[in-house]
């Protein structure tokens, strides 16, 4: 297909679809926004070359760029846009090196996150950023969303495991960022800015990303607390102990309700009730050492505590965390929010969020990555009797399928209350998920308007006709 009145740069031949079927399964992320209108039509990339096809293509037409991985967001990011062409790079999905020496892997950015750190695996090493969606998302998602996961309590967020990056520009040009090595000062971070830039940028074609030797061990203890604030304040004191664990999740009493509504209760609590659940892991040669601290600071904060056995019973530990989300989804439409807060602060907010949902009478079940402070209060709204979303695995999601005004003005009073209270206490919108369009309405208040302003016309650098997301992210 040729430019205006058939000049200038060509969209790539064969790769360009606009049929209704390729369209539609091309138009939503796992958010539940619903763009207006339609996308003009879909581009399948297997190629750098296609990319920057596109691209010059768009730029020269002022035509919208939404590019889009496995659409496994939950923020509206590749939500398809009127008139947008969705640039899907899911295709160019090959794992191009890895090396044990440089403990590094190259990719294409449409590699399946869990394919990388499986593939990483047969060098004794991994790639440590798991997003729960880590088997459906892809590492350029990741890269452009600045994911989050499990292990980042001790290995960071993508943004740590980054080290080059290939972006074609709106214009079509192809820039590399970063290099190869362990230290890299020269210039401004490029590969950290467009790390977590939600595809409105550039468009990331290629990464070179760390990888870590798999640890030698890794012990797993789950301990049940009477209420969050004990929970979190037992977190807390692992870190004031120097322990570092790997893994460090928790779920309030309503979310764990939900769970053995699933499983049945937990045998070993004997009856006992639970206002909390946590799960820790520690890694690494001192795992079980690290363990037994970490099992006698959690007892010593009045928790019944579990050390797991095997690795069978560590799978179980975990399952509970994992079965979390289907839990939450079996319930109604579950909004996923995703604020952090100061890791201090953890047991005032989750206190905040249930205070919020009884003055909104609006139902909020919390999980967090308790070490990193992130906590993901998700307000369930009830299906109507008789429908059901027939999801019963991890990889489920968020609300589908309805537009966003469909939930009801008391779940966006909810959300809004929960926005300004993390603000409030020093905390942010978004610690793992982006901004895409269903932040967009708090940006201003946590960044402010002078730097707001700055991140835009940073943007207009980047991107000075505005093509690309445009509508999404700053
Ligand atoms: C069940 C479930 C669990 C989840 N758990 C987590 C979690 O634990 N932690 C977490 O952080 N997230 C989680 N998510 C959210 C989601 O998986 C992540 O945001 C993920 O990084 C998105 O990857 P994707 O390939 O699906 O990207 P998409 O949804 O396709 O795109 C996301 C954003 O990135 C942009 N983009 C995609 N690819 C590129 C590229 N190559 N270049 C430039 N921009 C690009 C898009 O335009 C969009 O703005 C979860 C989602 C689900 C459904």
């Amino acid at each position: 297909m040729s430019g205006p009145e058939g000049r200038g740069p060509e969209l790539p031949d064969g790769v360009f679809r606009t049929d209704a079927e390729t369209v539609d399964a091309h138009r939503l992320d796992r958010s539940g926004w619903v763009p207006e209108g339609r996308p003009f039509g879909v581009a399948l990339a297997e190629s750098v070359a296609d990319v920057r096809a596109v691209l010059r293509y768009a730029h020269a037409t002022g035509t919208p760029v939404v590019t889009r991985g496995a659409g496994t967001g939950l923020s509206g990011g590749a939500g398809a846009t009127d008139g947008s062409i969705v640039l899907d790079v899911s295709r160019m999905n090959r794992i191009t090196e890895i090396s044990a020496v440089d403990q590094l892997a190259v990719v294409e950015p449409g590699v399946i996150t869990a394919d990388l750190d499986r593939a990483a695996g047969a060098y004794g090493l991994r790639y440590a950023p798991d997003p729960a969606s880590v088997a459906i998302s892809t590492i350029g998602g990741n890269i452009a969303t600045n994911a989050g996961g499990l292990r980042c309590a001790k290995y960071g967020v993508t943004r740590d495991s980054v080290l080059a990056l290939d972006v074609v520009l709106a214009d079509g040009e192809l820039i590399s960022t970063g290099h190869r090595t362990v230290k890299d000062v020269t210039g401004y971070d490029l590969t950290g800015l467009f790390t977590g830039s939600e595809g409105t940028l550039g468009v990331v074609v290629g990464a070179t990303v760390k990888l870590r030797p798999v640890p030698a061990a890794t012990a797993t203890v789950a301990a049940y607390f009477d209420d969050v604030a004990s929970a979190a304040a037992a977190v807390n004191a692992i870190s004031a102990a120097g322990l570092q664990p790997s893994v460090a999740e928790l779920l309030d009493a309503a979310t764990l309700a939900a769970v053995e509504e699933v499983t049945g209760p937990d045998p070993r609590r004997a009856g006992r009730a639970a206002g909390a659940f946590l799960l820790i892991q520690a890694d690494g040669s001192a795992a079980e050492a690290e363990a037994r601290q970490i099992h006698a600071v959690l007892a010593a904060h009045h928790a019944q505590v579990f050390t797991a056995g095997d690795d069978a019973e560590a799978a179980r530990l975990l399952d509970v965390r994992r079965r979390a989300l289907p839990a939450l989804e079996r319930r109604g439409r579950a909004l996923i929010e995703d604020i952090a807060v100061p890791r201090s602060r953890l047991a005032e907010a989750v206190e905040e969020i249930q205070r919020i949902a009884k003055t909104h009478a609006v139902p909020v079940f919390t999980m967090a990555h308790a070490a990193d402070g992130n906590l993901h209060p998700i307000i369930v709204v009830e299906r109507a009797t008789g429908t059901d979303s027939g999801t019963d695995s991890d990889s489920g999601g968020g609300a589908q399928g309805a537009p966003d005004g469909d939930l009801g003005a008391n779940v966006w009073a909810a959300a809004d209350a929960i926005f300004t209270m993390a603000l409030g206490l020093g905390g942010t919108l978004t610690g793992e998920h982006g901004i895409g369009v269903l932040k967009r309405k708090w940006l201003a208040d946590d960044l402010g308007e002078r730097n707001l302003d700055l991140q835009r016309r940073l943007r207009a650098v980047f991107d000075p006709t505005g093509i690309l997301n445009p509508g999404k992210a700053v």
